[in-house]
């Protein structure tokens, strides 16, 4: 009798648990999801690799659907987010908010790849690599393409072609950093308007973002499957093999993104005297989903909820700076892809000088802005890094197969940048609920 009342009681709070908290959803979802995969997985002799592949295909089902889900709202959502976020703010705010933003984004950019310099110059993975005999090597020794790409003759081009000069193609194509550096030139545009002409539009954008957000809560009961279903399909694909060889790679590029974590959580403490600890408890869920979906587009919404009700930031700061910050801001990204272009500079044994690591510098800036805030995305522009350092590509290939783990880490830390960015700016012109009330004229 006592035990049954016992298990009951562990029921009554074990639902408890499962019923508001995304977060330990999520660890289940992943822990159970793992578990699965690894039973799934072709080698451990349970089930044939055919079979394994079809389960696999349904297991991501939900993941794919909720990934769907919110990159079908997205556009709206930065748009309208973006379009509220700069007209709820003064005049004043507005002129300092968005060069500092940019800024800063530039300087926790900068920060991520000395960090990713240091680690592997210190550490060296590509030398280890290849003392290990790595499958990279070609027996030919080190490759030096013929032609390197001149990236500086580039910039004023991919400058000018940040502005979209068809707006609707970037809409259409989902060209996200077209859409963000139009809808801010809207967005300031609208705050020259007499408020008699700009409130209907500033009304339908709020509307149109709280039905965004309505959809992406239709969409978050899906989240604890998407986990579970994405880790064990995962899992069932991904043979350890792979990771051979690999794993001090992959350990320098974590400690990196550690050390970077580390370093916001300083920023933070330095500069909005929060608790490091705290944040990183009120930040939690946006983090492991990150982790899990690799997608800093996917928790874009989640992140500006936890923004507004966790970090308590007021919403003219984060409407503004998660949507831009989920677009250009990628500092794990950025640290990623610096890391990587030394491991295969290291592996194929090509000399950087002091220059190329300034190009690789710059190179990882621009690709880290560019890069789609999608699974994979870093892995894919690193290519053009590579390219313009001249490194050969072909290693790639070897990084590809175990990107999808990178992807999830540096995802954490690209979302962790942006809320860190979030409690950062709200310090310094967030808006007290009472001053947004005063501002909010009744509804009539
Ligand atoms: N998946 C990452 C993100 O969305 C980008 C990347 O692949 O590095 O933040």
């Amino acid at each position: 009798m006592i035990e049954f009342e016992s298990l009951n009681r562990l029921s009554v709070y074990l639902d408890r648990l499962i019923k508001g908290q995304l977060w330990f959803k999520v660890i289940l979802g992943l822990v159970v999801g793992a578990g699965l995969g690894i039973f799934l997985n072709p080698s451990s002799g349970f089930i044939s690799e055919r079979i394994s592949g079809q389960i696999a295909d349904w297991l991501e089902l939900p993941g794919q659907i909720f990934m769907r889900l919110v990159q079908m709202i997205m556009i709206p959502l930065i748009f309208t987010s973006i379009i509220t976020g700069i007209v709820s703010n003064t005049s004043e705010n507005l002129k300092s908010i968005g060069p500092r933003l940019l800024v800063y984004f530039f300087f926790t950019t900068g920060v991520a790849i000395i960090i990713g310099l240091a680690v592997t110059l210190i550490l060296e993975p590509g030398k280890y690599f290849v003392s290990l005999g790595g499958f990279l090597g070609t027996g030919e020794g080190p490759k030096i393409p013929e032609q390197r790409n001149d990236v500086l003759q580039d910039i004023p081009n991919a400058i000018s072609n940040l502005i979209p000069n068809n707006p609707l193609e970037a809409f259409l194509t989902g060209e996200m950093l077209g859409v963000v550096i139009f809808t801010i030139l809207i967005g300031v545009a609208i705050t020259q308007l007499k408020p008699v002409t700009a409130r209907p539009l500033i009304r339908f954008s709020e509307a149109v973002q709280k039905i965004c957000m309505i959809v992406v809560s239709w969409a978050m009961r899906l989240v604890p499957y998407a986990v579970f279903g994405l880790m064990a399909a995962l899992l069932s694909r991904t043979g350890l093999e792979i990771f051979m060889g690999l794993g001090y790679y992959i350990g320098v590029v974590i400690l990196g993104l550690f050390i970077l974590l580390v370093f916001y959580l300083i920023l933070v403490f330095i500069i909005t005297q929060r608790s490091p600890l705290k944040f990183l408890k009120q930040i939690k869920e946006p983090q492991l989903l990150a982790f899990s979906m690799a997608s800093s587009a996917a928790v874009m919404p989640l992140s500006m909820k936890t923004a507004d009700e966790k970090l308590g930031v007021s919403s003219n700061i984060s409407d503004f700076v998660i949507p831009v910050g989920a677009t250009i801001n990628m500092d794990g990204t950025a640290l990623f892809q610096c890391v990587t272009t030394l491991f295969m500079a290291q592996v194929y044994g090509v000399e950087l000088s002091m220059i190329n690591l300034l190009l690789i510098t710059f190179t990882v800036v621009a690709a880290s802005i560019g890069t789609p805030a999608v699974p994979g995305g870093g892995v894919i522009v690193l290519a053009s890094v590579l390219q313009s350092a001249g490194i050969p590509v072909d290693g790639l290939i070897v990084i590809i197969g175990i990107d999808r783990i990178l992807g999830m880490f540096r995802t954490s830390v690209n979302v962790t940048g942006d809320l860190t960015a979030c409690v950062i700016f709200d310090k310094f012109y967030g808006e007290s609920r009472e001053e947004v009330l005063i501002k909010t004229p009744p509804e009539v």
